[in-house]
């Protein structure tokens, strides 16, 4: 367990190890990374920085760190995650799970490069 005081605004990075299938990847994610000093440090400097709900702005709550895109894992910063309540947390997982999309950012890359097609077309037509 990382302890408060070893805590530093700079968090820790952790080495990511290749993984050949998601499977295996998954299974290190939530057996090691989860648990690692890196990630329970981040976790505790980022509810220091925003003690509240990112939706519904609830303070007097447990936080989460979630995740908005895992591209920086094993060195995120606050750009790469937020806070959020356990009912947030789940509502957005379950929200990108029925959509097909792991992150908030892989769904929002999908929209912008639909509207981007679209422009193209449109263009194109003109
Ligand atoms: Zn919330
Ligand atoms: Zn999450």
């Amino acid at each position: 367990m990382v302890k408060l005081a070893d805590i530093t605004t700079t968090p820790q990075k952790i080495k990511i190890p290749v993984f050949r299938t998601q499977k295996k990847f998954n299974k290190w994610y939530v057996e090691v990374y989860l648990k690692s000093a890196h990630w329970i440090g981040f976790a505790i400097w980022m509810k220091r920085q925003y003690p509240f709900c990112a939706e519904c702005r609830r303070s007097s709550v447990a936080l989460e760190t979630h995740h908005e895109t895992y591209i920086n894992l094993g060195k995120e910063t606050e750009k790469d995650c937020r806070n959020l309540c356990a009912a947030c947390h789940k509502t957005i997982h379950k929200t990108l799970q029925d959509l097909g999309f792991a992150t908030e950012r892989e769904y929002i890359a999908w929209i912008q490069a639909k509207e981007k097609k679209k422009r193209k077309k449109h263009r194109q037509r003109r």
